[in-house]
């Protein structure tokens, strides 16, 4: 190959260090004791130490490398040098040797946005429901999700005897989605995975509209996409605002990536851009397949409540 790698190639490469770096922060923190709690709207809406170190870590890398680049984080930090310990230069190189899909090889910095949410599930991740936590760095071209990495900092927290600690994986639209196994939910189940603390009315009664034959309540947006690209739930249903553009970003490219889809309550599609409302107002609809038969059973009276974007 000659000359440098693409733009987007580099920024991935990147990502995926830096997202194993802030997946690290995230480990020591929480064996460090003190988390560091601080209610942000609410008691459902929580940072920790966490959140603000991995966030520092991940845009702070990235801008210095990536100057031009849009990089939209998810916690309020006043502006303030960020520890040169908290920096990370590496590059996998794995990525760096992939051939950029031709639509995307003459990309700019200035035209990609990064979408960081620096802990995905802060809520269990103060509770100890370890693997529930991801950081996911979503990176958006045009209003659209091409690219994303997801660090799970306690992957095989629970596997005995003690194994490799965590996993990043990552994933590029006409590349293909690496890091992982995909299996299928089984086909004659369906499986349905929600919200577990972010639960009202509306949620529930949009659950039991698609008939499942089981619901798992877990914590975290990154988590929910990682049950169905490894077969354990069917559709990730949330008939509510609550998520972000960066709980989704990174999330959904991994599912267009093997077949799968990512949309509000309506089979909408969400846009990525750096201007757009940072709230997912019409909740979220996920699937690795079958998404048009759960998006017909949402009920009229559920996309009522809720208004399309
Ligand atoms: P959950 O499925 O409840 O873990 O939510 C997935 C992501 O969306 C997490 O980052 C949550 O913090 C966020 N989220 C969902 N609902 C709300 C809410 N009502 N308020 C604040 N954040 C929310
Ligand atoms: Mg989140
Ligand atoms: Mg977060």
């Amino acid at each position: 190959m000659s000359g440098s790698p693409a733009v987007l190639l580099r920024l991935v490469a990147s990502a995926y260090q830096v997202a194993e770096k802030a997946g690290d922060i995230v480990r020591k923190v929480l064996h460090r004791g003190d988390l560091g709690i601080v209610e942000k709207e609410g008691a459902h809406d929580l940072q920790t130490l966490a959140d603000r170190l991995a966030q520092q870590s991940i845009c702070a890398s990235l801008s210095r490398r990536f100057p031009k680049i849009t990089i939209i984080g998810e916690e309020d930090l006043p502006d303030e040098e960020v520890k040169e310990d908290l920096i990370e230069n590496g590059q996998s190189e794995e990525i760096l040797h992939k051939i950029c899909p031709a639509e995307y090889s003459g990309l700019k910095e200035e035209e990609l946005v990064v979408w960081v949410d620096p802990v995905d599930g802060t809520k269990e991740y103060t509770e100890g429901l370890l693997d529930n936590v991801t950081v996911l760095i979503g990176i958006a071209y045009a209003g659209r999700a091409i690219a994303g990495v997801i660090n799970q900092p306690f992957y095989n927290y629970q596997v005995e005897p003690r194994v490799h600690l965590g996993r990043t994986m990552w994933a590029m639209l006409g590349l293909g989605a690496f890091g992982f196994q995909l299996k299928e939910a089984p086909n004659d189940k369906r499986i349905v995975t929600t919200t577990r603390s972010h639960s009202n009315k509306i949620v529930t009664d949009c659950v039991n509209a698609m008939e499942p034959h089981e619901v798992i309540r877990v914590g975290g947006a990154g988590n929910k996409i990682i049950q169905l690209i490894e077969g354990k739930a069917s559709a990730y249903v949330f008939a509510s605002p609550g998520t972000k553009k960066w709980d989704t970003c990174a999330p959904e490219v991994f599912l267009h990536c093997v077949g799968g889809k990512l949309t509000d309550i309506y089979n909408n599609p969400y846009q990525y851009d750096a201007n757009v409302k940072r709230m997912n107002s019409a909740g979220v609809l996920a699937t690795l397949r079958n998404h048009e038969y759960y998006a017909s059973r949402v009920p009229q009276s559920v996309l009522q409540a809720l208004k399309s974007d």
